[in-house]
């Protein structure tokens, strides 16, 4: 009988904020069994999803690619004859190195993301990319709207802590599915319900499961959290909610908020929200009789093109109310900024040249088919070695992106796990590891701790890790680093140490590290991080996250105070509806689209549309539908649905485009129009046509 022989603590590398601690069952024949959550580590709190519980079908499934390819037939056609891996790496060296000469070596890109979010694996291709002076990359796709918004009113990537919900009265779950994509945050939230009775708010724009497991649900028009935001405010200060005391002593300009505010009553944010003026009131006052309220703003609610600014508003609530004095009370979005790991061994730091130029991950269509702008007037990118992401169905505007890598004269190297959309179109495809088969460190996003998750068992024969591959290509391409001649396991060791975060050989003895800063701290009572140390509701827009090093966004235009921002594309006659590509339950991004259970569980590329508007536009459950904009088209089939309000169309999970009928994925109808102030992609914010079959 195959037991389990052992149990590997380990940490989950999807992209998502909960970075679960893992149990994980090792049989006697190597393979791996059930994966458990670690009850130990007090966020996991021995839960995890189901689509990781069964991670045995993803790492050992038939389909991983195990052996380099070589393209034999046209850009896109899935042809490709096997080749060694001697032959595969020269290969991809020549063309770098000869796009080099010829180009200048900016016309080398190296692009990757957050298929694993381990820190060496993912970002080790950044120090392939200093050394050589190779493009560097702009991370634009998932943090880029919302963290400039958070960071306008606190001034850090910090927030209360998650494990404090536990002491809350009151949870807002706002813009993020935590029953599909969270699983944690709503464990945490309903055992808080149950133990002290907190009530749980969540607010999203069509009925998903978190709003339908919530004590009062909201659902908002598309973009128009702002309003609900300004609304709620109005009616704090306006029933004496609104602590004065906190308010002097913490805020930049309550005075000016309290002016801005008197015209945007409940009516006012009713008629942009869709919202009755009842269940505006209603929440307004639960959050103004809950000093201990607790808001968990997520990403999905940012990904519109006012999106910063409407996450500014939400959490401009909290300090209003001066939640932030309470221990389960506050706000908290992402925890990115409290590690402060020092990242120059991992990503080649000392090597970084800011006068290169970098390109923005958004814009990969416009980038690979020659747009001047999106180029910043540099060469054309020539060569590209793409790492932990699938921009063929990921990325915005589908449609240059397909003409991008249709270039004959573009060499596409795709580092993967699967043949995704993207290894399709690839010259050279090379077979990946998965987070089991290497060692790697990973820090919370939704939580606090920094993690170590190392091998468990062997790859497949003949795949490599990210690491691996990264440094035997600096050696065929001359790149000089001394990271490259380290181990996974020295590079962490170092970075803890120079991070001063103790060693490798601590962290694997305790699985994890707790970097909470203090109470204090974590809910800013010595100050916010602004120079001023107040919270800004009059936001500064022009304050880059990235520094001096970082890209100058288009922020003139941006509300100073918080407020509804009406930039998002419209519904008009020809595009009468709103469609959102929100997370699926039994994917991850684009990952977990191959493994059968997720699949059967998600069906098929589908389209939930409100049943009023499937009448009116003559179509059933099942139907052959076609969405379009001026980006492009795609078909997928609908499902008639309760849950999306009239008007707003909902398409869950990034499916292959080899599973639509056309071939197109969902993303041919995003745009990749930068989003104030930084960039970013507002992904669900697109207006589109409907029409049968
Ligand atoms: S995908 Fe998220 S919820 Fe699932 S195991 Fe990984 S970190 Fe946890």
């Amino acid at each position: 009988m195959n037991a389990p022989v052992r149990r590997h603590a380990s940490v989950c590398p999807h992209d998502c904020p909960s970075v679960c601690a893992l149990d994980v069952e090792v049989l006697a024949d190597g393979r791996i069994g059930r994966v458990h959550g670690a009850k130990e580590q007090r966020y996991t709190a021995g839960v995890v999803c189901a689509k990781v519980a069964r991670y045995a079908e993803r790492i050992h499934h038939p389909d991983r690619l195990t052996q380099p390819l070589r393209r034999v037939g046209p850009k896109g056609s899935g042809q490709f004859a096997p080749i060694g891996w001697d032959e595969a790496m020269d290969r991809l060296a020549e063309a770098f190195l000869n796009a080099e000469r010829r180009h200048g070596s900016e016309s080398v890109w190296p692009y990757f993301y957050a298929g694993t979010m381990g820190l060496v694996m993912r970002d080790g291709i950044e120090r392939l990319t200093h050394a050589k002076r190779y493009s560097r990359f702009f991370e634009t796709i998932c943090v880029g709207i919302s963290w400039p918004g958070y960071l306008a009113g606190t001034g850090k990537l910090l927030g209360a802590d998650p494990r404090e919900i536990a002491s809350s009265d009151c949870v807002v779950i706002w813009g993020t599915n935590a029953v599909s994509t969270q699983v944690n945050l709503m464990t945490h939230a309903i055992r808080a319900r149950k133990e002290r009775g907190a009530k749980i708010v969540a607010i999203d724009i069509y009925e998903t499961e978190t709003l339908r497991q919530a004590d009062l649900a909201l659902v908002v028009r598309p973009g128009s959290d702002g309003a609900l935001a300004c609304a709620v405010m109005h009616v704090l200060f306006r029933d004496g909610r609104a602590d004065w005391d906190y308010l002097r002593a913490h805020t930049d300009a309550p005075e000016a908020l309290l002016d801005h505010l008197a015209t945007r009553t409940p009516a006012w944010a009713a008629a942009i929200t869709g919202l009755s003026v009842a269940k505006i009131e209603e929440f307004a006052a639960l959050v103004g009789a809950t000093p201990r309220t607790f808001f968990r703003l997520g990403y999905g609610f940012s990904r519109q093109r006012n999106g910063a600014s409407n996450l500014h508003a939400a959490l401009c609530i909290p300090a209003v109310t001066g939640a932030w004095k309470h221990e389960g009370g506050g706000a908290m979005h992402s925890n990115s900024g409290i590690f402060q790991l020092d990242r120059s061994l991992i990503e080649g730091l000392d090597k970084r040249d800011p006068s290169i130029r970098q390109l923005d991950q958004s814009k990969i269509g416009a980038v690979l088919t020659g747009d001047a702008n999106a180029l910043k007037g540099g060469p054309p990118v020539m060569a590209t070695l793409i790492q932990n992401t699938n921009p063929m169905a990921i990325a915005p505007n589908q449609t240059l992106v397909r003409q991008g890598f249709a270039r004959e004269d573009l060499f596409t190297c795709v580092h993967e796990q699967f043949m995704t959309s993207t290894a399709r179109y690839a010259d050279i495809v090379l077979p990946a590891t998965m987070f089991l088969e290497h060692d790697d460190i990973y820090t919370g996003g939704g939580h606090q701790y920094l993690q170590f998750g190392g091998k468990a068992i062997e790859p497949p024969e003949g795949c490599r890790s990210n690491h691996e591959v990264i440094c035997d290509l600096a050696r065929r391409v001359g790149a000089e680093h001394r990271g490259f001649a380290m181990s996974p396991r020295e590079i962490i060791d170092e970075t803890l140490r120079a991070s001063k975060r103790g060693t490798l050989a601590e962290l694997e003895a305790n699985r994890w590290l707790d970097c909470q800063p203090s109470f204090r701290q974590s809910h800013y009572l010595d100050g916010f991080a602004h120079a001023d140390g107040k919270f800004h509701f009059r936001a500064n827009w022009a304050q880059s996250p990235y520094g001096n090093d970082g890209p100058r966004g288009d922020f003139d235009a941006l509300p100073d105070l918080p407020d509804h921002w009406a930039v998002n594309e419209a519904t008009d006659a020809a595009h009468p509806f709103k469609l959102a590509t929100s997370p699926a339950r039994n994917f991850l991004n684009s990952s977990f689209s191959n493994t059968a259970t997720s699949r059967a569980r998600e069906e098929r590329p589908s389209v939930l549309i409100n049943a009023a508007d499937a009448e009116r536009v003559g179509v059933k459950s099942g139907d052959l539908v076609t969405l379009g904009n001026v980006r492009g088209e795609t078909r997928l089939h609908a499902k008639i649905s309760a849950f999306p309000p009239p008007g707003t169309l909902i398409s869950e999970g990034v499916w292959p485009n080899e599973d639509f009928v056309d071939g197109k994925g969902i993303n041919t109808l995003t745009s990749d129009a930068s989003v104030a102030p930084f960039g970013g992609a507002a992904f669900h914010d697109i207006h589109v046509w409907l029409r049968p079959r």
